[in-house]
């Protein structure tokens, strides 16, 4: 595997330098690649020729669940929220992988989600699979985002990196020999189960000091706000790179804030990791078609 690129660049005289995950692994994009790695080697092993999960009908984790699964051979099952729009582009390009999609409603989605009784369920419908949950976080996948900062041998003061739902974060934590403070900036409001969650993800040794900011959400995850897309225009204008609008767009706003805000200064050494997800922007255009 080539190493991944960093670009350096700087903000009101601070220098800033970026990992780009979305520039490695052409056909598997960003932080999902490594989420999955150990997943998919690990259903092979035990003989799975399924992947069976569940997922959001615009998302990251659905679209590499498809890629992947064509890559590799894997049958693929998308168990989706919500109800079906062929001209969803998400949707569209996992059909067009192979993936089978089952959608069950948002309240049959909360009961179940989970529950071993509905996998039974899914497990009578579509035979045996590898389950893998929703957004790919598990111990395999934190085994996977291990392995992102492996290779960065710079003493970075501080890490930044989006959160979903903290399995990225998780692995950033558990990289070994890791020196610098990992900050995931918070892409959703509810931040006191991700904490909980990457608390137990983490291993019990691991001594990296982290913190999530939720100060950078926007009203929400998904959600449209002007700011933020004035902000992804004016950073692809200035850098050239492009930021996707659910994640990445917020952590690099929240690394700019705080360099305004003094927050961050020339004393601190910045990396922070553009964990793909650029698909999304066609979901993105289709939701919102006129902004
Ligand atoms: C999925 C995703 C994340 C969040 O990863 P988690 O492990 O769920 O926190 C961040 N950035 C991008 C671009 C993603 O696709």
């Amino acid at each position: 595997m080539s190493p991944i690129p960093i670009n350096t660049f700087t903000y009101k005289g601070i220098e800033v330098s970026m990992l780009r995950l979305d520039e490695a692994h052409t056909n598997l994009q960003g932080n999902k690649f490594y989420k999955l790695k150990y997943n998919l080697e690990a259903a092979k092993l035990s003989g799975f020729s399924s992947l069976l999960t569940f997922a959001g009908a615009f998302s990251n984790h659905l679209h590499a669940v498809a890629t992947a699964g064509k890559l590799l051979g894997f049958n693929t099952i998308g168990i989706i929220r919500g109800e079906d729009d062929i001209h969803n582009p998400t949707l569209q390009y996992v059909r067009e992988n192979g993936m089978q999609l089952k959608f069950i409603s948002r309240e049959q989605y909360r009961q179940f989600r989970d529950e071993q009784h509905l996998l039974v369920a899914l497990t009578q419908e579509f035979g045996k699979y590898y389950f893998l949950p929703e957004g790919g976080t598990n111990h395999l996948a934190v085994k996977g985002c291990a392995e992102i900062l492996a290779d960065i041998h710079q003493d970075y003061t501080h890490i930044f990196c989006s959160v979903g739902t903290g399995g990225t974060l998780a692995g950033l934590i558990s990289t070994p020999y890791i020196t610098g403070k990992i900050i995931g900036i918070a892409a959703l409001k509810s931040v006191e189960a991700i904490k909980k969650n990457i608390a137990e993800l983490i291993d019990s040794n691991a001594t990296t000091s982290w913190e999530i900011c939720d100060e950078y959400h926007f009203g929400g995850f998904a959600k449209y706000h002007p700011e933020l897309i004035q902000f992804i225009n004016r950073f692809q204008s200035q850098y050239n790179i492009q930021l996707d609008p659910i994640y990445t767009c917020k952590m690099m706003f929240a690394i700019f804030d705080k360099i305004e805000k003094g927050k961050i200064s020339s004393s601190h050494k910045i990396l922070c990791i553009h964990t793909g997800g650029l698909q999304g922007w066609s979901g993105w255009h289709h939701r919102f078609p006129l902004k």
